[in-house]
């Protein structure tokens, strides 16, 4: 009963990503709508991938690139400074909690990750730990698909062909206390998964753990869980104490849609190294940053020089996105409409839960948000694993002209989740109309 969304016949196509699988031919889109060249209208419930966080098409950020493109496009690093590319870096540290001063662009979340392991990696070779290169990370996690940020990646489907061409890196399960029977709100909980940070540093040595790489509110690999009580404040003690460098990764949940500009911000706990992406362009360009702090990057550019860079990093044309993008955040008050908004909207899905009894859990902050199918809500049992709610679910959203985005929660084929993240400056009507459209994908999925 999966409705054909594939488009008209179209003639073969000589690009390829994932899949044979065909799309509609996107005409134009504009703030949390887009239409295809047949003038069906979607409603952007997931930001493409949790990316377009201010909508699509915002006339500010248009302007802002067409007065930069007359002026200049690029200016390679080693070269030429830039205007766009000074200014987004003072605005980005303005951004960060106090410290995070240093700002390194990429063009995009796996380079950005890719940049935080490699200035680890040097700082620790600058102040004569030459032991330390593992990096810890968590299962399930996503970090990027390069071979760098794909070996701190824990998810085996993903990571498992290639694995003779990475170093295996150790992994720690994530605090998923739903799945665990815990209280995500008893600091006991947050103690309990924190504490398999330290046995794992332990176990290790800690002489050769280099860092530990978290999401201070995960993405598409665990749907949007927030860590439980007091985690994110033990983990930072945890590093502090074995001199472990601490990475978090805010490509997906930094840029404000949770409602503060950064994940960790939500427990004003300080990392070493910050990756941000996705938001940070917001679909105008192709745009992310490394942020770290001065004590980390000055002991690497004093020893040498930081053996790293992209050739389009810090492009002008896309900082000056950039800069856009964050100047309509401020001016539109949209990370506190995220805030709002993402409240209205958890609370219409948790509603879901009682018509809906394969719905096994609601989660998130802000408008970061996910359920997850369960077979059975008591034993948060999987649906079966013939099942295809991975793609059926969105097909029929598709058909019902929303877009959601969909991941397998465990490793395996078992396991679901469906990641609701409109753009931050969705409206209360734009709520209605998601819960409206999904209810109805909802009604005709009913395994
Ligand atoms: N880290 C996280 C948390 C992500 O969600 C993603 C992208 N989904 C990446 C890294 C990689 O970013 P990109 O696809 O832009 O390379």
């Amino acid at each position: 009963n999966i409705p054909p969304n594939l488009p008209n016949a179209r003639p073969e196509s000589h690009l390829f990503y994932q899949t044979r699988q065909r799309r509609p031919l996107l005409a134009e889109a504009r703030d949390v709508y887009m239409w295809n060249v047949e003038g069906k209208r979607y409603l952007d419930g997931s930001s493409g991938a949790m990316v377009s966080n201010i909508g699509h098409s915002h006339p500010h950020v248009l302007a802002a690139m067409r007065a930069q493109m007359e002026k200049s496009t690029f200016g390679y690093r080693l070269h030429f400074e830039t205007d766009p590319s000074e200014r987004l870096a003072a605005k980005t540290a303005a951004l960060m909690p106090e410290g995070m001063e240093k700002v390194f662009f990429v063009s995009g979340g796996s380079e950005a990750v890719e940049s935080a392991l490699k200035l680890a990696r040097q700082y620790a070779l600058a102040i004569g730990q030459d032991s330390r290169w593992k990096v810890i990370s968590r299962r399930p996690s996503y970090h990027g698909c390069t071979l760098g940020a794909l070996a701190i990646t824990g998810y085996a489907p993903l990571t498992d062909p290639f694995a003779p061409m990475m170093q295996a890196m150790p992994k720690i399960p994530a605090p998923r206390a739903y799945l665990d029977g815990l209280d995500p709100e008893d600091p006991a909980t947050g103690a309990h998964y924190a504490a398999m940070l330290e046995a794992e540093i332990i176990a290790q040595g800690p002489e050769t753990v280099l860092a530990f790489i978290v999401e201070p509110i995960g993405g598409a690999s665990t749907g949007a869980l927030v860590p439980p009580e007091g985690y994110m404040q033990a983990v930072r003690d945890i590093c502090t104490r074995h001199g472990v460098l601490l990475i978090h990764d805010e490509v997906m949940c930094g840029g404000g849609r949770t409602g503060r500009f950064l994940g960790a911000d939500h427990w004003g706990v300080v990392p070493d190294i910050i990756a941000i992406s996705k938001g940070f362009g917001a679909g105008y360009a192709p745009l992310g940053a490394m942020v770290a702090q001065d004590r980390i990057v000055g002991p690497v550019l004093d020893g040498g020089g930081f053996l790293h860079g992209y050739t389009y990093a810090g492009n002008p044309l896309a900082c000056a996105a950039g800069l856009a993008v964050l100047s309509v955040i401020e001016a539109e008050g949209l990370v506190g409409n995220a805030a709002r908004i993402g409240a209205l909207l958890k609370s219409r899905l948790e509603a879901l839960m009682e018509p809906f009894p394969f719905i096994g859990d609601v989660r998130g902050k802000g408008l970061l948000l996910a359920f997850e199918l369960v077979a059975d809500r008591q034993t948060m049992a999987p649906l079966p694993a013939a099942m295809n709610a991975y793609v059926d679910l969105v097909e029929l959203a598709y058909a019902e002209g929303l877009i959601i985005y969909s991941r397998r929660t465990r490793d395996g084929r078992e396991g679901d989740h469906f990641l609701i993240c409109p753009p931050m400056t969705a409206t209360e009507a734009h709520v209605d109309e998601i819960i409206e459209k999904l209810t109805a994908a909802l009604k005709a999925f009913a395994p």
